[in-house]
């Protein structure tokens, strides 16, 4: 049963264009297949939101939705707070274009104007001096610092990150997961996540929700203060807790 999603305190100052949606009964099939069943949430403004379930539980299909990639069969989605055309999404991959240098993945599809403010974005994720580099010299972690770059150029009102540091190494990962922390509390956006690791979704999120077979199986508000230490024993208490609970569905 979905548990209803307490009022808890924002520890970052939402931008007043941080996108807020509200799903209503919203589902989706594929051919004969129910992907998604009768998710009815509300995405709040300025919040990070965390979405972890197993592979093909339909995370991926949430998020196309809220990037409106993907249509929904049924059920209603409305967005308030912002433009629909500053969400942007990242993935597991930073799918930058081989034959453009650093910066100009930053600005592709943006004019030559937006250099400056490039370099700026580049700066913010710490790759200011590879702004020359071809991507294929930079580590899995640098490359999706530039996917974040590229994403924070367009000043979203709604980053979608899914899976977005899967495929790094552990100490990468932690390092990501900071800098995810600081743009988010730098820019106030509204983050929604897509995770397989639990710690991490309770270390970035004010809120982890768990899908199984399409539907919500649990939503459960993170409290803990910011900046968040992995040794903070509320912390691990609730990682513990949400393993417990997945593991008595399986
Ligand atoms: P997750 O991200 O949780 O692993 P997905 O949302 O990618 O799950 O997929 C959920 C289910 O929907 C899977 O069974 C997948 O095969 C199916 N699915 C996703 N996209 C499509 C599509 N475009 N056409 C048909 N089936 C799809
Ligand atoms: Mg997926």
């Amino acid at each position: 049963m979905a548990q209803p999603s307490q009022k808890i305190e924002l520890y970052n100052q939402a931008n007043e264009q941080a996108a807020q949606i509200k799903l209503d009964h919203v589902s989706k099939q594929f051919g004969g297949t129910q992907v998604l069943k009768d998710i009815s949430l509300t995405i709040e403004q300025g919040r990070f939101t965390a979405i972890v379930g197993k592979s093909g539980s339909g995370k991926s299909t949430l998020l196309r939705i809220l990037a409106q990639l993907e249509q929904t069969s049924s059920g209603q989605l409305t967005f308030s707070g912002t433009d629909e055309n500053s969400t942007t999404m990242m993935y597991q991959d930073s799918r930058l274009l081989p034959w453009k240098k650093v910066i100009d993945n930053v600005l592709i599809g943006l004019p030559k104007e937006r250099t400056e403010k490039a370099e700026e974005v580049l700066k913010a994720v710490g790759l200011w001096n590879y702004r020359h580099a071809w991507p294929y010299k930079l580590s899995g972690g640098q490359q999706q610092r530039v996917a974040l770059a590229r994403a924070l150029i367009r000043k979203p009102s709604l980053l979608l990150l899914d899976e977005p540091l899967s495929a790094l190494d552990a100490l990468t990962r932690l390092d990501m997961q900071q800098l995810i922390e600081k743009l988010w509390k730098q820019n106030g956006f509204t983050a929604v996540l897509v995770t397989h690791d639990v710690q991490e979704a309770v270390r970035l999120s004010d809120r982890v929700i768990m899908i199984e077979d399409g539907e919500i199986s649990f939503d459960i508000p993170i409290r803990a203060k910011r900046p968040r230490s992995l040794s903070d024993s509320t912390l691990i208490q609730i990682e513990h807790e949400i393993l417990h609970r997945i593991l008595q569905r399986t």
